[in-house]
């Protein structure tokens, strides 16, 4: 006999503490609405404590020791020694921090916090814990978890993920990355600069295959140059141990040798678990939560944010969503298809990217060209040996409106927002050409790229 639940009934449930749930949480119980949140791990979620915060960290270690190292060239040679064990301790201090402000948030703002794994039992009802609560509307922001890809043997040795790589007392010798995707390159080579032999295994011929080649061969050359050896176009068939060692066996019968594991090999959504059957909402043939633009799934009044809801999968897009829902649900509909969509890869040099690439924008309709400006031809560029990479700019040649640019250079994921922004005003080309920038900066770059437009390409 089935037994009968009696929920209680308050005014808000958030499951998952992710980038987008706790703002809304944190909003809506400061506004007097008795907000459950459940969360099975650590407050604040995969950002601040396996994501952004502690890999850019510990990439703020690892580039320091890359600039010290490649400053040869302007005549300074530093002998570059590396303390990996206070590297690590400063990461998980500002891991930390960040962590405990977000407890703290959670607590002042009086939010009914439930440490629990969390699933549906009916209707707009979740049972988590030894508490069971229905409310008229439910967010999900439970995020996304490690794939673990079909490898002999891997599930029997000690692998690393996000989720343990920060808690690494200091870096192995000799690491292997499984995954060319942002997160591998950004962890391996933070770790070959912090002083560790790093082979990364990626199954494509080019890494982080989705981005434009000649962008991503920017990226290869700095990875070669610091000293990553790359295997591409393989993959990892079996791995087993040999005493302290992992031997990994490829698919193109090399066996490489490492102290360390990293996989890095994609994603999968956090929804197995949530039952979500039970108030009928659908997910997609990956498993993200089906939704409309309006964050909405199948089930009125439960939604989702964030990288459960099958967008891309970025803080900023959860971040957003928060906005979006919360202007949604007092009463101002925002869809969340009217936002450009921006990113980079933390890598030295960065691949930074806003709205289209060429093909993207062709692939849309849009008649597009686009125009490229080496770094190598910028001031600022020459004067700090910084030439590597390059600034792309895309426009529709019916309107002459900017509508992407793919970034490759040194910091360069600052210097993105500044087209993100040209795209969301609906600037121009010719606007761009107009403006007065400074010298000598990369900045200085951009009227110069806009006014390759008056040439034929
Ligand atoms: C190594 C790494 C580096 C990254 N770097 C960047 C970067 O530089 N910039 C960037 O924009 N993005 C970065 N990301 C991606 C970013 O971390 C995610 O896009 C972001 O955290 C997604 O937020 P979210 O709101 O979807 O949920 P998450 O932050 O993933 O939080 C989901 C939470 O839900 C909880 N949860 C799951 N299931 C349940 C359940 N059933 N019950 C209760 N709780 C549950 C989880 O424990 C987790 O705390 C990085 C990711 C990784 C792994």
């Amino acid at each position: 006999m089935a037994t009968f639940i009696d929920p209680e009934d308050v005014d808000l449930i958030v499951i998952g503490s992710g980038q987008g749930g706790v703002p809304l949480a944190v909003e809506r119980a400061k506004a007097g609405e008795h907000v459950v949140l459940f969360e099975r791990g650590r407050i604040g979620g995969t950002c601040v404590n396996f994501g952004c915060t502690p890999s850019k960290a510990f990439l703020a270690a690892a580039h320091n020791a890359g600039r010290a190292r490649a400053a040869a060239p302007l005549g300074i040679h530093a002998d570059v020694r590396v303390d990996g064990v206070a590297a690590m301790e400063r990461v998980r201090k500002v891991r930390d921090e960040w962590h405990d402000g977000s407890e703290k948030r959670v607590a002042a703002a009086g939010i009914d916090l439930i440490r629990a794994s969390a699933a549906f039992t009916g209707e707009r009802m979740v049972t988590g814990g030894d508490r069971t609560v229905r409310a008229p509307v439910v967010v999900i922001d439970t995020g996304t978890s490690p794939v673990l890809p079909q490898i002999d043997g891997l599930r029997e040795v000690p692998y690393l993920t996000n989720l343990t790589w920060f808690e690494q007392p200091r870096l192995p010798e000799r690491l292997v990355v499984i995954g060319g995707g942002y997160i591998g390159l950004e962890l391996g080579q933070g770790a070959r600069r912090l002083g560790s032999a790093v082979t990364i295994v990626h199954g494509a011929a080019h890494l982080m295959e989705r981005e434009e080649t000649d962008a991503t061969g920017v990226v290869r050359q700095s990875l070669e140059n610091d000293g990553v050896a790359l295997e591409l176009g393989t993959k990892a068939t079996a791995v087993k141990r040999d005493g302290d060692t992992l031997l990994i066996t490829l698919a193109s019968g090399k066996t490489l040798e490492a102290d360390a594991l990293l996989v890095a090999a994609g994603r999968s959504a956090n929804t197995p678990d949530l039952d979500l059957e039970k108030s009928n909402i659908a997910c997609d043939a990956r498993g993200y939560v089906d939704c409309d633009a309006y964050l909405q799934t199948t089930c009125p009044g439960v939604y989702a944010l964030g990288d459960v809801a099958g967008q891309p999968a970025f803080t900023h897009v959860s971040w957003e969503d928060y906005r979006r829902l919360a202007a949604t649900l007092a009463g101002k509909p925002r869809r969340r298809d009217d936002r450009i969509l921006s990113y980079t890869t933390f890598t030295e040099p960065q691949l930074a990217r806003t709205g289209l690439t060429e093909e993207q924008a062709r692939a849309g309709g849009i008649d597009a060209r686009s125009r490229t400006l080496q770094l190598a031809d910028v001031a600022r560029g020459t004067e700090w040996n910084l030439e590597a990479g390059f600034m792309r700019l895309v426009i529709d040649a019916g309107t002459d409106r900017i509508v992407g640019a793919t970034f490759v250079g040194y910091e360069m994921g600052e210097l993105i927002h500044t087209i993100g922004f040209a795209i969301e005003l609906g600037a121009t080309w010719h606007d761009l050409d107009r403006f007065m920038a400074i010298h000598p900066t990369f900045g200085e770059g951009l009227p110069s790229l806009a006014r390759l437009f008056e040439k034929p390409a």
